[in-house]
């Protein structure tokens, strides 16, 4: 127990309870309330299915996304995810990420170890919003999962260039090509290989999609993703 823990306590992401001191990230009884995203899951974009016969999601099949997958490690249709999330967005309750973080962490290491990604580069949001919030929570959650891939996180090279313009009155597609005009590369050329986008919430694949595309035309051959939560789209 150290003095830090007595004068702030870390909290629970599910009861948002303070702990007691120590090396606990999550009270026990709340460990069984997370949903977390159980197999059989889309290969694309790794929602849950309701069926093992399959391999993709009804979108996937349609629209078949450029990344080569995305895990996700827990539902955010769940009310304690949901609420984790907004936390840490609008609350400043990062330490909040910990234990999802420490969890998908150990859970992805062996697989993303085979990847051989070189960067963590989360999705980034406008600088605006990052100034308002004090910190952008995709790359709250690429620093956590850095540290137990040993993989460096890249935050500089992808940036979020403009707002984006109002999507609802456009096409499937023009709103693919407003939200790719949304982020530009700032690295250099080929600077990568392989990469994994982070990302806090996977709802329709559109942003990780249009980052896919960005990244692409940056010379990068393989992008990954995961994502700590995702949404049920079937
Ligand atoms: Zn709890
Ligand atoms: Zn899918």
């Amino acid at each position: 127990m150290t003095m830090i823990d007595l004068i702030y306590p870390k909290h629970c992401p599910v009861c948002l309870n303070a702990l007691p001191p120590g090396k606990t990230l999550i009270c026990a009884p709340c460990r069984k309330k997370l949903r977390l995203v159980r197999e059989p899951v889309c290969f694309k974009c790794g929602q849950p299915l309701l069926s093992a016969e399959r391999e993709y999601c009804t979108p996937c099949e349609k629209n078949l996304p450029a990344f080569e997958s995305n895990t996700a490690w827990a539902e955010y249709g769940s009310f304690y995810i949901r609420r984790m999330l907004s936390e840490v967005k609008y609350h400043g309750n990062r330490q909040l990420l910990d234990y999802p973080c420490l969890d998908f962490g150990l859970k992805m290491k062996a697989r993303v170890e085979s990847w051989q990604a070189e960067a963590l580069i989360p999705v980034p949001v406008h600088e605006s919003r990052k100034k308002e919030r004090g910190y952008n929570q995709a790359e709250e959650i690429a620093q956590r999962l850095g540290k137990i891939f040993g993989i460096p996180v890249d935050a500089g090279c992808l940036e979020r260039s403009a707002e984006t313009h109002q999507q609802k009155n456009l096409g499937r597609r023009e709103r693919a090509v407003n939200l790719m005009s949304a982020f530009s590369w700032q690295g250099t050329p080929k600077k990568y290989r392989t990469v994994i986008l982070i990302d806090d919430i996977y709802t329709t694949g559109a942003t990780l999609n249009a980052c896919t595309a960005v990244l692409q035309s940056a010379g990068i051959d393989k992008i990954y993703a995961l994502c700590l939560s995702i949404g049920r789209r079937q």
